[in-house]
């Protein structure tokens, strides 16, 4: 049975009466399911009403859960954002870009995620609903509890991310590393944002790094480090990275990936910093 509601309201109804899968872009449901056979009952969110818009207004930037790529790579939105709409231009190919939603990219909680870093530099919130619960807000980072775990309940969709208004002259840049350049995963990603004092110093310093932890994750000491200093040539120091744990896997080694993490970190504060 496939289920393509337009009405909220709708659907969350759908999702309090049914087991079933979630689907929006289905460009993870469908390679999940490898060769056995796809889910029986799926729901459809792409048709919902609103899920599919990005509203910017006083409280900030609200993108719906069902936004595809290709859609948040053209988006007219602040500098702040041009770290999330690099990361759009990253992930897979045209066709990906086309069908994959960013919701979906952060429902499926991969520790590489492009998604995520680019998000966690804004400190995006999450809205999801329920029938049973109307309307709650988390922010990112608790959404995401483990690789490929969420803090989603049964009978809960994500409807939207919430980013709230950037501070002042925030500039954002992404660093993604693979194999190659298009169709890849990354081996670790970087976003970092910076917004430069009249001497050119920085006076906002926010930098999240994917791939190389169970979840994607800030890195504060080194945001708190580069207060004050030149973004351009800021030498990074092992104990900026502390939060992270890479893993040796098919893709890089542990050691690789701490050495891919600080010079993407570089090159990313140097591009925010020098737009
Ligand atoms: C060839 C290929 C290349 C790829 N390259 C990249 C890449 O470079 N970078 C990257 O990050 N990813 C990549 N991906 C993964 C995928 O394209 C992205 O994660 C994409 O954003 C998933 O979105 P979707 O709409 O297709 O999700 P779907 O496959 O439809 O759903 C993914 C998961 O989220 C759930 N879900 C979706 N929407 C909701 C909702 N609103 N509420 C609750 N649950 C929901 C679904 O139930 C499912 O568990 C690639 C995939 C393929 C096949």
């Amino acid at each position: 049975m496939y289920h393509a509601p337009t009405d909220l309201d709708a659907a969350l109804d759908l999702m309090a009466g049914a087991s079933g899968t979630v689907i929006a872009g289905g460009t993870d449901v469908y390679p999940a399911a490898g060769a056995g056979p796809v889910p029986q009952t799926m729901l459809d969110v792409t048709g919902i009403a609103g899920l599919s818009d990005i509203d910017t207004g006083p409280n900030g930037v609200r993108i719906g859960a069902a936004v595809r790529w290709s859609t948040l790579a053209r988006a007219d939105l602040p500098p702040a954002f041009d770290a999330l709409k690099t990361a759009a231009r990253a992930v897979g190919s045209v066709q990906i870009q086309n069908a994959g939603t960013l919701g979906g990219n952060l429902c499926t909680a991969s520790p590489a995620a492009d998604g995520v870093p680019p998000l966690l530099i804004l400190d995006a919130a999450v809205e999801v609903s329920s029938a049973a619960g109307g309307t709650r807000q988390l922010p990112l980072s608790a959404f995401l509890t483990g690789p490929r775990q969420t803090a989603l309940q049964p009978g809960e969709l994500l409807t939207a991310i919430l980013i709230p208004p950037p501070s002042a002259g925030l500039v954002s840049a992404f660093e993604k590393l693979g194999s190659r350049r298009y169709l890849v995963i990354s081996i670790t990603m970087v976003a970092a944002a910076v917004a430069l004092d009249d001497a050119g110093r920085v006076r906002d310093a926010r930098v999240a790094v994917g791939a190389a932890s169970p979840v994607a994750c800030r890195l504060p000491a080194l945001e708190a480090a580069l207060v004050g200093r030149n973004a351009q040539d800021f030498a990074i120091d092992p104990a900026h990275l502390a939060p992270l744990a890479p893993i040796d896997d098919v893709r890089g080694s542990a050691a690789y990936r701490r050495d891919a993490v600080a010079e993407q970190c570089r090159r990313a504060l140097r591009r925010a910093a020098s737009a």
